[in-house]
């Protein structure tokens, strides 16, 4: 019998792959094996939920059956991938060893957790994947006995953490975000439209303390099983920030950002930096295996190359991470044709990102990281990155301008 393709993961990137792999080739048997149920849900609509009322039953698009059924693909679900082989083309998983024909790594990222003082540290939650996003919501929806809003606590002034604050703050819950940074998505924006987003969640209620940190996470009464599965019978946790300033909270969420899940790759002896490095044609260090998606690490490797002339993979070149929907897409796209043998090189599009901070839409397409250069004002909610040789790098709308996106990306030079 033919071993199977085998996608490891069933987020956006495995699910995507799948799919656009049955559109070249109808009969190769799919293995695809996850850790979660593999049920299809949009992880954007995670941190814009609460305000639509939509809790984890309804962000499922497609149920986990109707998927594999409709792509013909083998679904083994609540499975862990505990090894890769590619000596042997295989891996091992907590159901067993399986064999592969090409392996495809959609392993996704974890949330980064920075050690805190406290005995309560362990109830701080991220949100990565729809059961944390069920967690959080069981956690967050009984109101409080006292009436008074329930109150979260971010970690993180990043598109993650501005997302979740909109959505908590118009939903009639409390919020208090602490950034080292002294504006939220400092990385990514001009300081002007930094402090706009400032403003207009402050204006929704958004409470801010910049320059900080959290450092402890305690309790405030001592825990017990009523107070950890229904925190919202008083202020139940009290953090401490590092400038020494208490605040009193039910949940703490921490959005301080995301690592690609490279340990498989890691222990199998692939070559992974910030993610699994992967060359243009989305191939790791090793043969008939590739990464997309949140794991992967887009570089200009050449290993399929080198390895075919038998010598050793040259070390990690650089590349980037792109955590985001829109290269998914275009990858799965470029690797389908790749796993049916037309080896394709994937093209990034320019690829803005819309900001889902409704009291303050916007629209971002940063420079690539380290671009020296300068952003500037060229109207009210545009704001332009012009490199050191005057090239156009990037742009931001904000508020009625973000419909320009389309005729802003075309001024982008690549
Ligand atoms: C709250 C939030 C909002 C976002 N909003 C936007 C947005 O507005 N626009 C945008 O472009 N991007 C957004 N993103 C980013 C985007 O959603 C992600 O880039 C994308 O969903 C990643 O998909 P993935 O398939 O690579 O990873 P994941 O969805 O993380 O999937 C990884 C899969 O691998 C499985 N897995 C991992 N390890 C193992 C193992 N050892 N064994 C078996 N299975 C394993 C997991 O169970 C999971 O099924 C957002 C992200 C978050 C968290």
């Amino acid at each position: 019998m033919t071993a199977p393709l085998l996608i490891i993961g069933a987020g956006l990137a495995g699910w995507t792959t799948a799919r656009e792999f049955r559109k070249l080739d109808t009969q190769t048997p799919i293995l695809l094996v996850t850790a979660d149920s593999g049920d299809f849900y949009a992880k954007p609509s995670l941190s814009n939920a609460l305000v639509q009322q939509r809790g984890p039953a309804q962000l499922v698009s497609t149920a986990a059956a109707k998927m594999s059924e409709s792509l013909k693909v083998t679904l083994l679900a609540h499975t862990r991938v505990t090894a890769l082989h590619p000596l042997t083309n295989s891996i091992s998983t907590s159901q067993g060893d399986f064999s592969y024909s090409q392996l495809v790594l959609a392993t996704g990222a974890q949330p980064i957790r920075v050690p805190l003082e406290g005995e309560a540290a362990t109830q701080v939650l991220s949100i990565n994947s729809l059961d944390d996003f069920a967690l959080f919501h069981a956690r967050l929806t009984p109101p409080r006995t006292d009436g008074r809003p329930t109150q979260v606590l971010i970690m993180g002034a990043g598109l993650i953490g501005c997302e979740f604050a909109n959505d908590l703050a118009a939903s009639g819950f409390g919020v208090t975000v602490v950034d080292p940074a002294n504006a939220p998505l400092a990385a990514l924006l001009p300081p002007e439209a930094s402090l706009q987003l400032r403003d207009a969640l402050g204006a929704l209620g958004v409470n801010w303390h910049w320059g900080d940190t959290v450092k402890a996470v305690r309790y405030t009464t001592p825990p017990n099983s009523a107070s950890l599965t229904s925190p919202t019978q008083g202020a139940a946790l009290q953090v401490e920030l590092t400038s020494g300033v208490q605040v009193p909270v039910d949940m703490v969420l921490s959005a301080i950002g995301l690592r690609s899940e490279t340990a498989l790759a890691q222990a199998a002896g692939l070559v992974c930096e910030r993610g699994v490095q992967v060359d243009a044609s989305l191939q790791t260090s090793a043969p008939h295996i590739f990464s997309l998606g949140d794991s992967a690490q887009y570089g200009p490797g050449l290993w399929h190359a080198e390895a075919a002339a038998g010598s050793t993979p040259r070390q990690p070149t650089g590349g980037r991470t792109l955590p985001y929907v829109m290269p998914i897409m275009s990858a799965a796209k470029a690797l389908a044709a790749t796993l049916v043998g037309q080896r394709t090189e994937v093209v990034f599009p320019l690829m803005p990102v819309a900001v889902k901070t409704p009291a303050l839409p916007m629209v971002v397409a940063p420079p690539a990281p380290g671009t020296p250069g300068q952003w500037l004002s060229a109207e009210p909610g545009l704001w332009q990155f012009n490199d050191a040789q005057g090239l156009r790098r990037g742009f931001v709308l904000t508020g009625s301008q973000t419909p320009r996106r389309g005729e802003q990306a075309k001024l982008v030079v690549a």
